[in-house]
């Protein structure tokens, strides 16, 4: 791995309402495979970010007045574009975040989606009629009730989808008729600010969106002001329980950390059963090196399956693809810097000092850690009990349905599960008891269909995302009441 780099010619702009600017100052996006120089990216001054509030703030009455046929335009025209610059875009995604090509492809083709289903759901969002004289006291009265933007909204999102988590705040907000104002993840800022090249081809109203790298240390700013009562974070634990604290009487989703399980139970036993789940586990352990908040970090295995399954996981795990992230038969490539793969290392080695068995992998070169396999973890061990977030599987072994639903429940964390079974049962009694946003029969937990509601329960997240969904926490409902109709 070289640390070449190509020095670019000017920082990359970033969009304040709606236009390109350059601030004071500029950072570094450096591609975590190689340490290249990816671009200089400029950074707003205070005063612009007070510009680009304020903008937004301005802009609610004209985005709520906007038509849905020029929401749904202007949201058609996005995804349209993502879709005819996806190599382009995908490659932007692999040299920023050095994830491999093939999921940074997949990533712009749900990107593409979210804008198309947000352009769908503009063309939906409606309202009713009530009648209130159900009552006599309210005899005479008809109610009309539509929802409106609680104002404009600031999206923060994290480095592991710099396109497509972007794009889960920027698109219901034009959707639901509410301004944005986005800020993406340092490490990744590139994908986020080429959403701005697209944005800047529609007709939006004037000062309705921004795009702003606003230093982490100065965020404070934007989460305290009122102009913004709306935020919508995706990111870690740590950072979304200090934004909720600083904004007590804003709106405030939450979608945060995990630890997700797989659950393989016993009459999941056949050897084909055992394959497929062994291959969709190391698939979704590794997809990203593990940096997705759903990528299975937990398999917790029925004593009568454990054995085979655990054997066909270590094997499945060797078979996936360590190297270049831009190879495009590259299944794991490096994590987003050398210092979180030098944290799953240390996570890994405490677990095996305190007595864990180390079944593959264990090693790191740079930023790159090989997929690993644990069993026998500490229940107090990090490895188990916080978010890994690197392409680390820890084995659990159960006896039956109560211990394996428990198991899962024994965490701070409750994003997602999957749950291996055949028995619509068990399938049903998951969806009832698991403490979780949601529960995937016969796959991994990692699945996500952006039209699909999605976000935490307990530490891993408050609200919903999902395009209807976040339309839904964007705005609030205001009832018309009519006299005499
Ligand atoms: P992070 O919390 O470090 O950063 C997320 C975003 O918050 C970034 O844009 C960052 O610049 C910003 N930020 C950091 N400090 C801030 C502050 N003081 N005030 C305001 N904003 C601040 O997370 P990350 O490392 O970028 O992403 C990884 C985390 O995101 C993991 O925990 C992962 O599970 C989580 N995640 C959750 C979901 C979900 O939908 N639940 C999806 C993807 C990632």
């Amino acid at each position: 791995m070289s640390a070449e780099s190509t020095e670019p010619t000017a920082p990359r702009s970033f969009w304040l309402a709606g236009r390109p600017a350059t601030g004071a100052g500029s950072f570094e996006v450096r591609n975590p495979y190689d340490g290249s120089l990816v671009a200089t990216v400029s950074v707003p001054t205070d005063e612009q970010v007070e510009q680009a509030v304020a903008a937004a703030h301005a802009a609610v009455p004209a985005t709520t007045a906007l038509s849905a046929h020029a929401r749904a335009s202007a949201l058609d025209h996005v995804a349209r574009r993502l879709g005819e610059r996806t190599e382009e875009i995908a490659q932007l995604i692999t040299a920023e975040n050095g994830k491999p090509i093939k999921w940074a492809r997949g990533e712009v083709g749900r990107a593409v989606s979210v804008f198309r289903w947000a352009a769908e759901e503009a063309r939906r969002f409606g309202g009713e009629v009530q009648r209130l004289d159900t009552d006599a006291a309210a005899a005479g009265r008809t109610a009309i009730v539509r929802r409106f933007p609680k104002g404009a909204v600031l999206g923060i999102s994290p480095f592991n989808f710099p396109l497509n988590l972007a794009a889960h705040k920027v698109a219901p907000a034009i959707a639901a008729g509410a301004p944005i104002l986005l800020k993406p993840a340092p490490a990744t800022p590139l994908a986020g600010l080429l959403i701005g090249e697209l944005l800047a081809e529609t007709d939006l109203p004037e000062g309705s969106w921004s795009i702003l790298p606003v230093p982490n240390e100065r965020m404070a700013a934007l989460t305290t002001d009122p102009r913004l009562p709306v935020i919508s974070f995706t990111g870690s634990t740590v950072v979304g329980e200090l934004i909720q604290g600083q904004a007590p009487h804003k709106h405030v989703t939450l979608e945060l950390g995990g630890n997700a399980a797989a659950v393989v139970l016993a009459d999941y036993s056949t050897e084909d059963d055992l394959d497929w789940a062994a291959n969709r586990i190391a698939t979704f352990a590794n997809y990203q090196g593990g940096q997705s908040c759903i990528s299975v970090q937990r398999v917790i295995a029925d004593r009568a399956v454990y054995d085979r399954l655990a054997a066909k996981i270590v094997d499945a795990v060797a078979r996936q693809g360590v190297g270049a992230p831009t190879d495009p038969a590259t299944d794991v490539g490096p994590l987003i810097n050398e210092a979180a793969a030098q944290r799953v290392e240390q996570w890994v080695n405490e677990a095996v000092d305190a007595g864990a068995k180390l079944l593959a992998g264990g090693t790191r070169e740079g930023a790159t850690y090989a997929p690993t396999v644990l069993a026998e973890v500490p229940h107090d061990a990090k490895a188990l009990c916080e978010e890994i977030f690197g392409p680390v599987l820890v084995l659990q072994v159960v006896d039956g349905v109560d211990e394996a639903f428990a198991a899962v429940n024994d965490s701070k964390y409750g994003l997602q599960a999957g749950v291996f079974t055949h028995n619509l049962q068990h399938a049903f009694r998951a969806h009832r008891e698991l403490e979780v946003g949601g529960v995937v029969i016969g796959d991994a937990p990692s699945f996500r269909a952006d039209q699909m509601p999605y976000g935490g329960a307990k530490a891993s997240g408050v609200g919903r995302e999902g395009v209807k969904y976040a339309m839904a926490d964007y705005t609030y409902e205001r009832v018309l009441v009519l006299t005499g109709i």
